[in-house]
């Protein structure tokens, strides 16, 4: 139910047009430069820790908003004005780390307190990789690379975001689609289904299309997206890298980014990735034997003549998850209709976290989209708010993702604010589906949950291996009896999960891990081969996905739209499963009960609420009081667990 008018002091998006976003970007910038100089014709480092916190914010303000409404605007004029504006963003962080005079304050700052100290450490290590300390031609170059970096990833998520290309499908060709599918896909006059390239279109279709032909045509679409053009430019980004890299005299861009994270240095993520390699390989030789044994009995051909494709994977995985575990993915939808699975995600999280969601009627860019306060469950007080913006639309960001739109600061009493953005299905979610509501609204309350002193240490403001850990602990509330028994409470209407099918479930989701992981091996070390010794990224990929049990499609240009590592996930992919070890480790002291508000509370106190104002690796210990183990993750993607 929606509540009475706007409260005046609640904290908002914005709502620009095209004109006032860019005048709202080009303020903020002048503002912060006039800031900026301010700060740096002061001396000695007086007050600079809370200085520095009130000009994050200010830019803060403008430029989160404007990273959202770049990706979720209707208006395209809107989403096209964000990115010059983000351009000239990028290019005030960079100036602000290359500042001598903040950077001389900022070092002669002597922290009062713990979460001073761990800020001045993490600004200190923004000034050192922005190049402040570099000699003055390195400290330029440095500069121009990276706006240069910012300007091609932008180019590169226009190539993928843009994409017009469609598919078409005879009525034929959709054997398989079930209803609900069917219903909304646009048709051209002969009656041919016209699809594009976003995955609540791709992946259900991969997974029950029938047709094997108009799967691989599917598939080579998919796998077409971004076009040629991306792959020149993420070859240019990965040679910029490695040359920023040696500004700094470090050997690779892996280098310098990885003396950053939880891992520390290359050297650890590639043992990891090793032990990964080594434990699925088998599995996945198996698993693939098996779905190779499915498709010649199904199309009744001799084993040795059945040649099993890519295209086939999702399709046959789906088969025989269905046939061994009777799940059929798309029945599931009336189990968890969108709007009672929400519900469900907002019960487990005011029961854990003693919070009330409330939801108020707010202007926002699109009237599908909902906002909700967070309040205090016993004192009632406002603590955040929250925007969820659920269906696909033209021009809409096409993942699911969230995004922090204000940071908290606790000395300012500032309060966080943060957007849910997917492309679900309307009428109800596959349980697929379910674990992603669930994966993304974990990012939702890291942010808005988050008690951070300082603004740069809010919320997923922690190492890049470890904010993934918060929300894939958070997907197991998707597989537990326990906590899905509350679906009851929060639709009696609907059909219920049995405890065997919540356990077939599991077994079904954890069927084709060797596959899964091994799919997660090869997209990480692609990564690090770029991230190490940067080269043509076609060849790269060719060259690895060549030795896989399924090989490399000819024709297919993956790397052209793999977003990640354009962006700041370079050097980074492995942090998913790195972060997932970290993840499974962190669910055992729930698993007596898994809606326990008392070890709830010591979760968001040890962990949620610190953001990055504590190191990642005493957090962890804090929560489980030992060191963390990789065991529970071996376990899982062995099928062990
Ligand atoms: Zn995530």
């Amino acid at each position: 139910m929606a509540a009475a008018a706007p409260q005046a002091q609640r904290p908002l998006v914005p709502l620009y047009d095209a004109a006032g976003l860019t005048r709202a970007c080009d303020d903020t910038i002048a503002r912060a430069r006039k800031t900026m100089q301010a700060m740096g014709a002061k001396r000695g480092a007086g007050a600079v820790f809370d200085e520095w916190n009130r000009l994050q914010i200010a830019i803060e303000d403008a430029a989160n908003p404007i990273f959202l409404l770049g990706s979720v605007h209707p208006d395209k004029a809107v989403r096209d004005a964000a990115e010059p504006c983000l351009t000239k963003l990028t290019t005030l962080g960079t100036e602000i780390f290359q500042d001598e005079k903040l950077y001389a304050r900022v070092k002669a700052g002597e922290p009062a307190n713990p979460h001073q100290a761990k800020l001045k450490k993490d600004l200190m290590e923004g000034f050192e990789d922005s190049g402040v300390a570099l000699p003055p031609a390195k400290r330029q170059r440095a500069k121009e690379i990276f706006d240069k970096l910012e300007e091609l990833r932008q180019a590169y998520d226009r190539n993928i975001r843009d994409d017009p290309t469609t598919v078409k499908f005879t009525a034929a060709e959709m054997e398989g689609m079930p209803e609900s599918y069917l219903k909304n896909k646009k048709k051209d006059d002969q009656g041919n289904y016209v699809l594009r390239l976003d995955y609540p279109s791709y992946i259900p279709f991969m997974q029950n299309a029938k047709s094997g032909p108009a799967r691989e045509r599917y598939y080579r679409a998919k796998l077409s997206e971004g076009s040629a053009k991306n792959l020149d430019l993420l070859n240019e980004i990965f040679e910029l890298r490695k040359e920023l890299a040696g500004l700094y005299g470090l050997g690779s861009f892996a280098d310098y980014s990885l003396r950053r994270k939880m891992v520390g240095n290359t050297e650890t993520v590639m043992k990891f990735l090793a032990d990964v390699k080594a434990a699925v390989a088998e599995l996945e030789k198996k698993e693939l034997e098996e779905l190779r044994a499915e498709k010649a009995k199904d199309a009744a051909t001799a084993l040795e003549q059945t040649k099993f494709e890519r295209w086939d994977l999702s399709y046959y995985q789906e088969k025989v998850r269905r046939s061994r575990y009777s799940i059929d993915q798309e029945a599931l939808r009336k189990y968890f209709p969108t709007g009672k699975a929400i519900e469900y995600v907002f019960a487990i999280s005011q029961t854990l976290y003693g919070v009330k969601f409330r939801e108020v009627k707010v202007p926002t860019w699109h009237e599908d989209v909902r906002y909700f306060d967070v309040l205090d469950a016993k004192s009632g007080n406002f603590i955040s708010g929250f925007y969820l913006d659920l269906y696909p639309r033209e021009g809409k960001y096409n993942h699911a993702a969230a995004f922090p739109v204000r940071g908290v600061s606790r000395i300012t009493h500032r309060t966080p604010v943060s957007a849910l953005v997917t492309n679900f299905n309307r009428e109800g979610l596959n349980h697929d589906e379910l674990e992603t509501m669930l994966h993304e609204f974990g990012h939702v309350l890291h942010g808005v949950l988050s008690r951070a002193d300082y603004n740069p240490e809010a919320g997923t403001s922690v190492k890049r291996d470890f904010v993934e850990a918060p929300s894939q602990m958070f997907e197991e509330w998707a597989r537990r009896e326990q906590p899905l028994e509350l679906f009851k409470k929060v639709c009696p209407e609907c059909p219920h999960l049995t405890r065997d099918d919540i356990e077939r479930l599991d077994r079904a989701r954890r069927y084709g891990q060797g596959t899964r992981y091994a799919r997660q091996w090869l997209y990480a070390v692609f990564d690090m081969e770029l991230s190490t010794n940067p080269r043509p990224p076609l060849a790269v990929w060719k060259n690895l996905e060549s030795a896989t049990p399924l090989g490399y499609v000819e024709g297919t240009i993956f790397p052209a739209a793999f977003s990640h590592i354009a962006s700041n996930y370079a050097a980074g992919y492995y942090g998913y499963m790195y972060s997932e070890v970290l993840a499974l480790d962190m669910l055992t002291p729930f698993k007596a009960d898994m809606l326990d508000p008392k070890v709830g509370r010591r979760y968001l106190d040890t962990i949620l609420s610190q953001g990055g104002q504590r190191e990642e690796i005493d957090m962890v210990r804090s929560f489980l009081g030992r060191e963390p183990s990789s065991e529970a993750f071996f376990a899982e993607i062995t099928g062990k667990r």
